[in-house]
């Protein structure tokens, strides 16, 4: 029998659940608080340059899940892309993710990539047998001078807090090489949506069996007329913030136009806490098969979030765990509601994954309600 299911949020989570329970049969409404889809992901035409921007700051796709890749695929033209990001620290401009480029013009040395590998390891600090903050994981693989010049000032500004307090999980998305291979994701399948990612959001949404309604919030006693409710949104914002506010990085971008390349690639970081911006973005470079004369930038400033901010980055220390695992608790309480994505579980997950979660869980409500079981709060651990 048909359900009429509600997804709150818009963005790739609701689209890709939605999308599924709509072809399954069933009806679907899916509401969002902002005036457009995509959530975060979003991309829009610049007015003034006609380059597409990644609104909410830089988006690559890249997987080594052939059925998430697949999945983007079907709904948008993806177009070769690379990430090939640089870092200016200390007076200088070097490559990232650390590589042999970087560590020979570092350390003004001429080195195989076996030699790096042991020149590196001496500086290394050994001692770390099992790094769990950010500052032990660099110190242990890549040493005191790298990670001061790229990781120390940079996480101080994204992160607002010593490296030393943050989890190893956040320099693990970065890898060390011992080549000169610069892209900066190590997975199979990397791309652009040709026509940017609300395009390939809005090609999700459009079945007849969904219907959408942007510029709508939805109150938790708003959910009777649905027989489940999938929640995207932050987890403590269902609760009215009952046990507190999860804390979160928010994200400032100053935009500004350049006639010609400003800096001749997409995302240029700045290693240096002087600096008062984490990265400047010329989003043209994310699109090499168009051709623009003019350029617009943002540069990005990252600081604590307000309760009036959109919030981007979960912070995830102890404290905010401890108050996660509460409010996880009271969520299992719900009798029809399950909480996806980046902010309904609290976690930061790349696209990617937020695509292979949302399937998954699609899935896994469209066999409890074959089998008759109750769809659970969650249908992967947030904590
Ligand atoms: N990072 C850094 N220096 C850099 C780039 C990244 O120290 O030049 C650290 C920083 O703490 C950041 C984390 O590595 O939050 C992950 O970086 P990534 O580029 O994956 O961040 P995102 O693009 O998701 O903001």
């Amino acid at each position: 029998m048909s359900k009429h299911c509600l997804m709150v949020g818009a963005g790739l989570s609701g689209a890709v659940i939605g999308r599924m329970l709509a072809e399954a049969g069933h009806r679907v409404s899916i509401a969002d608080s902002r005036p457009h889809i995509g959530g975060n992901c979003h991309t829009e035409r610049d007015a003034a340059t006609g380059v597409m921007v990644h609104v909410y700051g830089p988006h690559i796709f890249h997987t080594d899940d052939a059925e998430v890749w697949d999945y983007v695929n079907r709904f948008e033209t993806f177009l070769p892309y690379k990430n090939r990001v640089k870092t200016t620290s200390q007076g200088a401009v070097y490559s990232l993710p650390v590589n042999l480029h970087t560590i020979n013009q570092f350390f003004g040395q001429t080195l195989r990539p076996d030699e790096a590998r042991l020149f590196l390891e001496q500086k290394a600090d050994t001692s770390i047998t099992d790094p769990q903050t950010f500052e032990e994981q660099a110190l242990r693989f890549v040493g005191p001078e790298l990670y001061e010049a790229f990781f120390k000032g940079y996480t101080i500004k994204q992160w607002g807090c010593s490296p030393s307090e943050l989890p190893a999980s956040i320099l693990k998305r970065l890898p060390v090489r011992f080549n000169y291979d610069d892209n900066y994701f190590f997975h199979q399948f990397q791309g652009m949506p040709e026509n940017g990612y609300t395009a390939m959001i809005a090609a999700i949404l459009d079945h007849p069996n969904i219907e959408l309604s942007l510029n709508t919030r939805v109150a938790r006693d708003e959910i009777d007329s649905y027989d489940h409710v999938f929640y995207s949104g932050p987890i403590d914002g269902w609760f009215d913030y009952e046990l507190g506010r999860l804390g979160y990085r928010t994200l400032d971008f100053e935009r500004f136009e350049f006639d010609g390349d400003y800096q001749g690639c997409a995302v240029m970081n700045y290693g240096d806490v002087a600096t008062p911006y984490t990265r400047i973005t010329e989003h043209k470079h994310f699109s090499p098969w168009e051709s623009h004369e003019g350029s617009v930038l943002y540069r990005e400033f990252s600081r604590a979030c307000g309760p009036d901010d959109i919030p981007y980055y979960p912070i995830r220390q102890v404290a905010e765990k401890t108050m996660l695992a509460d409010y996880v608790a009271l969520a299992q309480k719900e009798e029809k509601v399950t909480f996806v994505g980046r902010l309904g579980t609290y976690r930061y997950l790349d696209m990617d994954v937020t695509i292979r979660e949302a399937l998954d869980c699609g899935r896994a409500w469209l066999n409890a309600l074959n089998e008759g079981k109750k769809m659970p709060a969650f249908n992967v651990n947030p904590l």
